[in-house]
């Protein structure tokens, strides 16, 4: 029998938690519903699911506060979390990455664009890693030669460029915000500005040349992620 993925949704409103439950059992999923953080701990110290879709707005310990629970323990810090937040702002996205969420979908969501997003963490969770060479699709980057290829053409990329890139395809898939960006690849973003990030993305971009650089996708008001499914580039919105 083949694999049913679990997933912990943690959702304080019924009829949410029932529309996802429904669409993800008719989809392959096996999904459990927590009503509450104190349910969801009790869920998450029992079985450890493939993926938590996580609300933001919980009675009492807020998603947020879960998330950054979640991935500070070793034993939970590996499963991917995806916020769920009716929240359009910017800075509240921001928040939810850096407490360490791996995608966030803004309510009201599409179910279509919710399974996508599950199957693109579950997807991309461990990029196919053989000694120092990572590849996503038909771009590989191999970090002991310095080399980067694309459908084996070698591309020619500047230093900085290089650890950007490598940093993406090791976490490819999850947005990453600007910030998150400066400390993993420049290490002190104290006196870099974050417009910084945009320049070296750009130069990232157009050293890749006009297919791989597709693959790098600009999040709106979240920061960037390297995919290798283009077609999820734009989400819709539509309610549900
Ligand atoms: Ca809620």
């Amino acid at each position: 029998m083949r694999h049913q993925p679990g997933v912990l949704i943690v959702e304080d409103e019924p009829a949410i938690a029932e529309l996802i439950a429904v669409n993800l059992r008719h989809n392959g999923f096996q999904p459990t519903w927590a009503m509450d953080s104190a349910t969801a701990q009790r869920e998450l110290d029992a079985v450890l699911p493939d993926v938590i879709l996580l609300d933001w707005m919980l009675p009492g310990e807020s998603g947020l506060s879960l998330a950054k629970r979640w991935r500070a323990n070793p034993r939970t810090k590996s499963v991917p979390i995806i916020m769920l937040t009716a929240r359009g702002d910017e800075g509240d996205r921001v928040a939810g990455l850096d407490a360490g969420a791996d995608d966030y979908i803004a309510k009201p969501f599409s179910t279509k664009e919710l399974l996508a997003r599950v199957r693109a963490v579950l997807r991309r969770r461990a990029p196919e890693q053989v000694g120092g060479v990572v590849s996503i699709g038909a771009l590989s980057l191999d970090a002991s030669t310095y080399r980067v290829s694309f459908n084996d053409q070698m591309l020619k990329l500047g230093p900085t460029e290089f650890k950007l890139l490598h940093y993406l395809m090791k976490h490819a898939e999850r947005v990453h915000s600007r910030s998150q960006l400066l400390d993993k690849v420049w290490g002190d973003h104290v006196f870099i500005e974050e417009r910084t990030v945009d320049v070296h993305v750009k130069r990232l971009r157009e050293a890749l040349g006009a297919n791989a650089g597709q693959m790098i996708e600009t999040v709106r008001g979240a920061g960037y992620r390297l995919t290798a499914q283009s077609a999820l580039a734009a989400p819709s919105q539509v309610s549900v």
